[in-house]
């Protein structure tokens, strides 16, 4: 049948089984449909089959645009009955040679080609790299002088190359030339035509240059507005390109306001893909386009090579110089597509250099080998209230071996909300201090570190170990009697905030760092930890301890092999048995009341509840404002006999913690927060949640929101209440309605948002990736392949042709250091 049209079944087929999210190819069907065209256009058999390539490609260009599930369903229903049809066709056809049609379909034929030719990729200027010079200020640029300096600046570009790295938001698509009878409205096309008249008028408070263009199949009228110069320029006679979107006014198809060139001009603004940067108050477009246009012309050829040519073979990727002429003016949706791949690639692999650079940094030092001592284990367990769960058992064999060889383990524990992974690192405590090791665990809150101080010192004094509290609030004289403690090894296991990776935080034997909802910690604190061990004056050479980081947002298998390339995995898959379903509502905004109501009822009970504002924007500062008017009308107007907190980001640590702690004594009867409740507060007591404005967190951080309640015996209830629920709102909703495995919406959300935003900076410690898409796990995979050659080649990258390689992965990852 084709690949193009195997292919293009295929897609149509996931998106439909996806649910018509536009998800089915990265990069939209619409940009799908611009490289199926060509492709299929190779494999057309005849000139009926040409035409019906036009058409179904037209058809998918607006798939992307088109709102509401059922107009997409009508068009993928659409195409898959016209490829149908097309195979009923070809069966009938005799299969001898068919005469191929010409590759250029009839409706492009007419159309004057640019005069000047464009570079092809086939016959790139060779010119010296020249990293010094892109590290000269945007100043260098022609056209860039202080003042634009300073506007670029202001969006962090400050360098050629930072320049040259600031990539177009997205394109217009200006690459389909139309002849003017074949416009329709909406269409985002370019025409090329002569002028036959321009008139200037003024209406109103406006003035209108009105242009009409014709180019022999019909004529449209474009449209100026407050650009009274243009009545000179665009004289009758003249031949100029015009690209825009097709308007109606007054029943007639017009341009308002189109781009355009006299035909002769280098394309750079029409007949192509534009590119749309990221613009700051005081830049045009205009003038952001001209700029990068010459930075891109000048420098792109000059920006130097990092991969060694083997990958760039193996892989079949643009060079780097291509690849940034490309992507920021992209001779078509294929080069673009490729463009975006090498630039992906990029990140990809100096993410897994890095990775792999860590680890065995990290697995160089001799690790302390920490015997399996099973009876001590059996006694362990057997002092617990309850019956471990088999993913518990199987997570703690896993542990247990790791930490009995001499290489440090470094290995991620990750499980569900509730899904008991305290107990798991009680169990390597255990065997840590029976072999005369301290361990140490760090958790992100005070609140929460004291919990587990209170949860492990009750699991471990059976055993005979004794548990510290080190946080901030710790008393002076404590915390000098626990350092003293820490160091002479007399204290075997310590529970902290960062308190406990301050410098004056000294071990004797640490044989194991432990880092619980590691999500919240920078790599930097996470490695702060496990450095505790690293040789000091005091007690000179010690081997590194065994790192476990334990995380509650459970990410797909494959995902976090890639993302935690340098982790181990432990996952504990299975909720302790009872457990009972947090039971949980979706509700209009007509039922807020309701959802009042039913919070009161729990309250009347005894119960406590939280109420979780909504996100106004990613702005700390707003969200605080929201929630502060938030908590004074719920204690104002709606429970003014009850006793509410309030929490959110903007209040000082104390302040948090006093909340956090009023809430958790049951001195309050409902906690108001922003989304800084994510993690760390258990309060068995709490049945209830109320989630306002639902619609506007994402799915993993919502199951996160609805951990808090349903920790003790009690039934317990998550209300989500949603104003809006356009987009994937209603899926997210309806997801979290239908269960309550945390892997299962784990999924679902990284479907639904892709992993841009589901592994948000902080959420990951890693540098942002621009551009990466880690839900091309082929490509994750290909780079991880990659690097692992490399590494296995020359692991430190200390070969002359690797310097550069290696001075990106150090600045790749210096990046990440800073976050916390
Ligand atoms: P999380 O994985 O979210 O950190 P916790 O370790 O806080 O979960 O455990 C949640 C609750 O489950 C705790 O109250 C703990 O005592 C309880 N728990 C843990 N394991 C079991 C088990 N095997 N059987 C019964 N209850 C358990
Ligand atoms: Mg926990």
């Amino acid at each position: 049948m084709g690949r193009a049209f195997t292919s293009l079944e295929r897609v149509i087929n996931l998106e439909a089984k996806q649910g018509y999210q536009d998800k089915a190819v990265v990069g939209g069907i619409r940009q799908f449909a611009a490289f199926w065209i060509d492709q299929a256009r190779e494999e057309a058999v005849d000139e009926v089959d040409l035409a019906f390539i036009e058409q179904v490609a037209e058809a998918l260009r607006d798939y992307s645009r088109m709102s509401g599930r059922e107009a997409r369903e009508k068009q993928v229903a659409e195409v898959r009955s016209r490829l149908k049809a097309r195979q009923e066709r070809l069966k009938g056809m005799p299969t001898v040679a068919t005469p191929k049609a010409t590759p250029e379909p009839p409706a492009r034929t007419p159309v004057p080609r640019p005069t000047e030719p464009r570079p092809t990729m086939a016959e790139p200027v060779i010119v010296e790299a020249d990293p010094e010079g892109l590290r000269q200020s945007v100043t260098e640029i022609k056209g860039v002088g202080p003042q634009i300096a300073r506007y670029l600046s202001r969006m962090g570009i400050d360098t050629i190359w930072d320049l040259l790295y600031t990539f177009p938001r997205r394109y217009d698509d200006y690459t389909l030339l139309k002849p003017i009878n074949r416009l329709a409205y909406g269409d985002t096309v370019t025409v090329i035509g002569t002028v036959w008249e321009t008139r200037a008028r003024r209406a109103r408070d406006h003035q209108l240059v009105q242009t009409v263009i014709s180019d022999g199949t019909g004529s449209i009228q474009a449209t100026w507005f407050n650009q009274p110069w243009l009545a000179q320029k665009l004289r009758a006679g003249m031949q100029i390109v015009l690209s825009g979107s097709v308007d109606q006014y007054l029943g007639r198809l017009v341009f308002q306001n189109p781009e355009w060139e006299p035909l002769e001009m280098e394309p750079l603004r029409t007949r192509r893909m534009v590119p749309i940067y990221p613009l700051t108050k005081g830049l045009t477009a205009h003038k952001m386009r001209e700029i990068m246009k010459r930075a891109v012309n000048e420098w792109a050829p000059r920006v130097p090579e990092p991969l060694p040519a083997g990958v760039i073979e193996r892989q079949r990727l643009y060079g780097l110089p291509v690849a940034v002429q490309q992507a920021h003016f992209p001779d078509s949706q294929e080069a673009l597509h490729r463009a975006r791949k090498r630039l992906i690639f990029d990140e990809l692999f100096l993410l897994q250099l890095g990775m792999l650079g860590s680890r065995r940094e990290w697995q160089s030092e001799p690790g302390v080998p920490i015997p399996r001592d099973a009876d001590r284990l059996a006694a362990f367990t057997n002092s617990l209230p309850y019956e471990l769960t088999g993913a518990q058992k199987r997570v703690i064999g896993e542990i247990a071996a790791d930490m009995a060889r001499p290489v440090p383990m470094n290995r991620l524990l990750q499980g569900d909300v509730g899904s008991g992974k305290t107990v798991v690192a009680a169990a390597a405590m255990v065997l840590t201090t029976g072999a005369g090791y301290q361990a140490a665990m760090m958790a992100p809150t005070e609140i929460l570190a004291e919990q587990h101080y209170q949860s492990l010192g009750e699991m471990l004094a059976p055993m005979g170990i004794q548990v510290h509290l080190l946080t901030g609030s710790t008393p002076a004289a404590d915390r000098e009697r626990l350092h003293d403690a820490l160091l002479d090894g007399s204290a075997a296991v310590v529970i902290g905030t960062h308190a406990l990776i301050q410098e004056n935080v000294r071990f004797k034997r640490l044989g194991l760092a432990i880092v619980d909802e590691q999500h919240r910690f920078g790599v930097d604190q996470r490695a702060a930890l496990r450095e505790k061990g690293l040789p000091t004056s005091d007690n000179g050479m010690q081997p590194n301890p065994h790192l476990l980081v334990m995380s509650a947002t459970p990410i797909p298998r494959s995902l976090a092999l890639s993302l935690y390339g340098d982790l181990d995995l432990s996952t504990v898959d299975e909720l302790p048995p009872g457990r009972q379903e947090i039971k949980t509502r979706w509700l209009r905004p007509s039922e807020r009341e309701r959802a009042y109501s039913f919070v009161r009822s729990q309250i009347e009970k005894g119960r406590q509840a939280f109420v979780i504002c909504p996100l106004v924007e990613e702005s700390d500062k707003i969200d605080a404002k929201a929630a502060v008017a938030e908590y004074e009308r719920l204690q104002n107007e709606i429970f003014p006999d009850l006793k509410l907190g309030l929490l959110h980001g903007r209040m000082r640590a104390d302040e948090k913690e006093g909340a956090m702690r009023a809430f958790y004594e049951g001195k309050t009867d409902m906690l108001v927060a922003t989304s800084v409740i994510e993690v760390g507060i258990d309060v068995p007591n709490s049945t209830i949640m109320l989630i306002e404005g639902a619609d506007r967190f994402g799915l993993a951080q919502l199951h996160q929101f609805r951990g808090r309640v349903g920790r003790g015996s009690e039934q317990s209830f998550c209300l989500l209440l949603a104003d809006d629920v356009s987009g994937d709102a209603e899926e997210r909703l309806t997801a979290l309605q239908q269960t309550n495995d945390g892997f299962q919406l784990a999924e679902k959300d990284l479907s639904l948002r892709g992993p841009g935003e589901f592994f948000g900076r902080r959420q990951s410690g890693l540098p942002e990736l621009h551009l990466a898409s880690l839900m091309d796990m082929e490509m994750v995979e290909t780079a991880r392949e990659e690097a692992q050659r490399l590494f296995a080649e020359d692991p430190f990258l200390e070969q002359a042709d690797h310097a550069l390689l290696h001075e990106q992965v150090t600045a790749f990852w210096d990046e990440a250091a800073d976050i916390s």
